[in-house]
C-alpha cells in the first residue's frame, strides 16, 4: 500500500514500478479507477513513460463501459441504464441493425496493432478513432485488451465475480498473471457492496413481460412475472416515502411459493431453471435473480428491501444488499500476482481492519509518505456557529452558511469549490440564492448534477475549468463523495478556496443501518465508526484536499460545520496540521483570508 497526497506523483511511481516487472515477468496490469478523469491521468502519465522508452511501445488501452464509448445514436437517444444499454446493444447485434457493429466486425486488429496502435490510448481518443471510421469503440476496444500490456478501467470490471471472468477471458488472463492497481483503495470497501448487491424494478418486470409475450413462453412464467408486478405495485400503494423498507426473504419466498403451487424450493430452482434455458435476456436475468436470492436468503452477509423512489415518477424496486465488502475484494487481492494499493487519503488501520489485508504472511507492505505541500501556503478554518445536523436544516441556518460563502468567495482571487454534504443541501443553497452571490462578485456558477452521465459531466467540468482561467473566475458547485470532488485535480488556480459544507454522513436508511448492525456483529461494536463516520471523513478529505495538488500551490480549506472539530483525529494528516477553530463572527473569514492572499 503507497499513502501520499494527492498530487504527490503515486501514478507516475506506480506505473515506472510496475512496469519493468510487468515485462520480465510477462505480466499485465490491470489499474482499477474510478473516474474518467483518473483514468486519463494513467494514460497519460503512460504515454510519458512510453515517449522515454523508445526500445519498446507500451500497449496501453482504458476501457470504459458500452453507455460510455457507444456511438450508435439509437441506443444513445434513450440515456438507459447499463443494463437496459447492454440488452438494446444484444437486440442491435443480433438484427444486425447496428452499423457500427458490422464494420467492426470487418477490423483486423492485428493490422491496427501492427501499423497504428504505437502509443497508449485513452477512451475519448479511441472512441475519436472509430467514429472517424464508423467502427464500434466499445467492441473495438475490447479486441485489443489481449494484447494490451496494460488496461485502465473501472472497479466494477473486477469486483463482481461474474463480470471479472467475463473480463478475465476477454484479456486471455488468468487473475495470477495480473498485477493490479487500486487507484484511490479508501472507495473500494463501497464500491464491492455496490457490486454485489442487485435489484429488480418494476419497469424491468413489465419489459419481462413484454419478452415473454413476444416470444410466446407458457403461462405459468407470466403468472409468475404478473404477481411480482402486482405485488410491487400494492407495496408503492402501501409506503409514502421514498427510502428503504425491510423484506422477510423467506416470507416473500412463501408468498410465491402459494401462488406458484411450489411445493419445496426444488420445486421453484427448477422452474427458474426453466425460465433461464430459454436464454432470453430481459427473462434470464429475472431468473438469475430469484436463483441468487435462493442462494443468499439464509445468510447474515445480505439485507433484503424494498426501495421506494419518489421523483417525478415513482419507481420501486426489490433489492438484496450485500453487507460484506470482503467477499468481493479479498479473491482480487490474494489470486493476482500482486495487487498495489494507492490512496492519498485513506487510513491504512481502518482499511485493514475492514479488509484485514495486512494478516500474516500476505506480504503486506506499506509506505506512507510524508506531505510535501508548504505548511506555510495553506489555510484551513472550521468555522464555528454553522452546521447541517437535520434538526438544524432550516432558512436561517442555509442563510447564515450563505453569509458565510460570501466571505471566503469575496476575499478570494479566483476560483471556489463548494462541497456540500449532500444534494438536499446543494439544492437548499440554491434555493437560499447561492447564484446570486456568486454573481454579485462577478463569478459564474457551475453545478454538479446527481442524473448527469460521466461523459456529460466530464464536459461540464472542463467548461469550469475553462471559464476557471478567465478573469472573473467561477464557482463550482457539486457534493462530497462526487465525482469532482474526489479524483479530480484543480491545480495552480483553477482552486484557489474550497468549501465543505456539512459532515456528509450517508443519510440513515434501513440499509445503512443493516450494514452498521453487521459490522457491529464482525468487528466488535465498531459499526458506527466504520461504516458511518470513517466513510463520511472520507469524503470530507477527498473534497478538502482539491486545491493543494502541486508542491508549490496556494489553498484555502473552510469546513463550515462546527461538527468537523470534533473529528480532528480522522482528517488527514497535513490539514489537521494546520486547522484553526475560528468564532461565529462576521467578517472574521474574509479579513483572514484577505491577509492570507495578500
Ligand atoms: S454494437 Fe457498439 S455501437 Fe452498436 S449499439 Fe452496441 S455499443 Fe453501440
Amino acid at each position: 500500500m503507497l499513502v501520499a497526497p494527492s498530487g504527490a506523483g503515486k501514478t507516475i511511481i506506480a506505473l515506472s514500478a510496475l512496469l519493468p516487472i510487468s515485462y520480465e515477468r510477462d505480466l499485465k496490469i490491470i489499474y482499477l479507477c474510478r473516474t474518467h478523469s483518473q483514468s486519463a491521468r494513467v494514460i497519460k502519465e503512460l504515454k510519458k513513460i512510453n515517449k522515454a522508452s523508445p526500445e519498446v511501445d507500451i500497449l496501453g488501452v482504458s476501457l470504459r463501459g458500452r453507455n460510455e464509448m457507444c456511438i450508435n445514436s439509437d441506443l444513445l437517444r434513450g440515456d438507459l441504464p447499463p443494463l437496459n444499454a447492454m440488452m438494446m446493444c444484444q437486440r442491435l447485434r443480433s438484427d444486425q441493425s447496428c452499423p457500427y457493429y458490422a464494420r467492426f466486425l470487418n477490423v483486423h486488429i492485428e493490422d491496427f496493432l501492427n501499423l497504428e496502435f504505437n502509443e497508449p490510448m485513452e477512451a475519448q481518443e479511441i472512441i475519436k478513432y472509430c467514429k472517424d471510421r464508423n467502427y464500434c469503440p466499445y467492441y473495438f476496444t475490447r479486441a485489443l485488451l489481449a494484447q494490451a500490456k496494460i488496461v485502465v478501467c473501472n472497479f466494477q470490471w473486477m469486483i463482481n465475480a461474474e463480470v471479472r471472468s467475463r473480463f478475465l477471458s476477454l484479456l486471455q488472463r488468468d487473475l495470477s498473471k495480473c498485477i493490479l492497481v487500486v487507484d484511490e483503495c479508501h472507495n473500494i470497501v463501497d464500491l464491492s457492496i455496490r457490486a454485489n448487491s442487485t435489484k429488480l424494478d418494476y419497469s424491468f418486470i413489465g419489459s419481462c413481460i413484454g419478452q415473454m409475450r413476444t416470444e410466446k413462453l407458457r403461462k405459468k412464467y407470466f403468472t409468475f412475472a404478473l404477481f411480482l408486478r402486482n405485488h410491487l405495485s400494492q407495496k408503492k400503494k402501501e409506503f409514502s416515502e421514498s427510502g428503504s423498507y425491510d423484506i422477510n426473504p423467506q416470507e416473500l419466498l412463501k408468498e410465491i411459493y402459494d401462488e406458484m403451487n411450489f411445493k419445496t424450493q426444488e420445486d421453484f430452482i427448477k422452474f427458474l431453471k426453466s425460465l433461464e434455458a430459454h436464454k432470453l435476456d430481459r427473462v434470464t436475468i429475472l431468473a438469475r435473480f430469484w436463483l441468487d436470492w435462493l442462494s443468499k436468503f439464509r445468510s447474515d452477509k445480505y439485507f433484503f428491501c424494498y426501495y421506494m423512489k419518489k421523483e417525478k415518477h415513482t419507481n420501486i424496486s426489490i433489492e438484496i444488499i450485500a453487507l460484506e465488502p470482503r467477499e468481493g475484494i479479498l479473491p482480487l487481492f490474494h489470486q493476482s500476482y500482486s495487487c498495489l494499493n494507492l490512496s492519498g487519503t485513506v487510513n491504512p488501520h481502518i482499511y485493514n481492519k475492514i479488509l484485514g489485508v495486512n494478516k500474516k504472511d500476505t506480504g503486506y507492505k506499506e509506505i506512507i509518505a510524508t506531505s510535501p505541500f508548504k505548511r506555510e501556503n495553506i489555510k484551513t478554518l472550521i468555522v464555528r456557529g454553522v452546521t447541517t445536523k437535520i434538526e438544524r436544516r432550516n432558512t436561517p441556518m442555509y442563510q447564515k452558511i450563505l453569509r458565510k460563502i460570501e466571505e471566503v468567495i469575496s476575499s478570494t482571487p479566483a476560483n471556489v469549490g463548494i462541497f456540500c454534504a449532500s444534494y438536499n443541501i446543494m439544492n437548499a443553497l440554491y434555493r437560499n440564492g447561492i447564484n446570486k452571490i456568486v454573481e454579485k462578485h462577478g463569478k459564474t456558477l457551475f453545478y454538479e448534477n446527481a442524473s448527469m452521465s460521466a461523459s456529460k459531466n466530464a464536459v461540464a467540468l472542463k467548461s469550469f475549468k475553462n471559464f476557471a482561467k478567465s478573469k472573473s473566475g467561477a464557482v463550482l458547485l457539486g457534493v462530497c463523495g462526487g465525482r469532482n470532488s474526489e479524483g479530480e485535480d484543480f491545480p495552480g488556480d483553477l482552486m484557489n478556496a474550497v468549501i465543505i459544507v456539512g459532515l456528509p454522513y450517508e443519510s440513515i436508511t434501513n440499509r445503512l443501518n443493516a450494514r452498521i448492525e453487521y459490522y457491529n456483529k464482525i468487528f466488535k461494536n465498531q459499526g458506527w465508526l466504520l461504516a458511518y463516520l470513517y466513510p463520511a471523513m472520507q469524503r470530507a478529505n477527498q473534497a478538502a484536499g482539491r486545491p493543494i495538488r502541486r508542491e508549490r500551490d496556494k489553498g484555502v480549506i473552510i469546513f463550515l460545520d462546527f461538527r468537523f472539530k470534533h473529528q480532528l483525529k480522522w482528517m488527514s494528516e497535513w490539514i489537521q496540521e494546520k486547522v484553526r477553530v475560528v468564532p461565529d463572527k462576521p467578517n472574521l473569514i474574509s479579513n483572514d483570508l484577505k491577509a492570507f492572499w495578500k
